[in-house]
């Protein structure tokens, strides 16, 4: 996979000793992440760590209270426009897949094109079939989420956050709400997504995806980063002692 970019003009997202409390508990501690475009992050970390937290201030689905978070260049503040425009070109994908459950694979897709972008319903439904096609599941358009298995409605999370044509993606942990069976088609959908040179944050447990697809790992701990290395030598050399025990628990 060809390296990302490496100068500084490219970042796509920046944290700077970012900070955030859900009251009293200190959930992020003085984070600092660059992230160039071109980037495949994978972040790993026991339970309760902070990993959906952070990963979720990135598109202000969560409000940090100190430091700076700086997406394509612009700041995150309580400014309603630049949420906006970050979350425009943010896509996340969950672990609960979040589809509206009352509309079609074809109309979830649309959607946001058609009511933020202003696109015609015309132009965004062909928008969505070009995506459903790149995941594999045209043909399953004119459903509803219900009458999918939880492989494709995950398909169809990220096939619609590509509807809005982002420049970074947030994954948290997308396959660990899926039956052992359907992991693969996800994960080979990230994997293609991965080498046409999307910017991606990924919280996942899949090690082997980590191994073949990320150019770094991180490991959050407490709401600490507290490694981060590519993933030779994260997996084969971990340096912190709160590192080699999680590794250890889950390879
Ligand atoms: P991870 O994704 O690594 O499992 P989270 O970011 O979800 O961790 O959570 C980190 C910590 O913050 C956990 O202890 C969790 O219980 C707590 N937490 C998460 N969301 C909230 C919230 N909305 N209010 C209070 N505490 C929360
Ligand atoms: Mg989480």
């Amino acid at each position: 996979m060809a390296e990302p970019q490496s100068k500084s003009h490219s970042l796509a997202v920046e944290m700077r000793g970012v900070n955030k409390w859900y009251g009293e508990f200190h959930v992020l501690k003085n984070i600092n992440l660059r992230v160039e475009k071109g980037e495949r992050i994978v972040i790993c970390g026991p339970s309760g760590s902070g990993k959906s937290t952070m990963i979720r201030c990135i598109n202000r689905l969560e409000e940090h209270q100190q430091g700076d978070i700086i997406v394509n260049g612009v700041t995150l503040t309580e400014d309603l426009k630049k949420i906006e425009l970050i979350r425009r070109n943010v896509g996340m994908v969950f672990q609960h897949f979040n589809l509206f459950p009352h509309l079609t694979v074809l109309e979830n897709c649309a959607l946001a094109p058609i009511w933020v972008k202003k696109e015609s319903r015309k132009q965004a439904e062909a928008t969505a079939m070009k995506y459903l096609e790149r995941v594999r599941i045209p043909e399953q358009a004119k459903k509803y989420p219900g009458q999918l298995s939880g492989g494709q409605q995950q398909r169809v999370a990220i096939a619609r956050s590509l509807c809005m044509n982002p420049d970074v993606m947030l994954f948290d942990e997308p396959t660990s709400a899926l039956d052992p069976e359907m992991i693969k088609e996800v994960l080979d959908v990230m994997i293609e997504l991965a080498q046409e040179g999307m910017t991606m944050l990924c919280v996942t447990h899949e090690m082997g995806f980590a191994k073949t697809v990320a150019n770094r790992v991180i490991f959050m701990d407490a709401g600490q980063i507290v490694e981060e290395n590519e993933p030779h030598e994260f997996f084969n050399n971990p340096q912190h002692e709160r590192t080699q025990l999680f590794l250890s628990q889950i390879l």
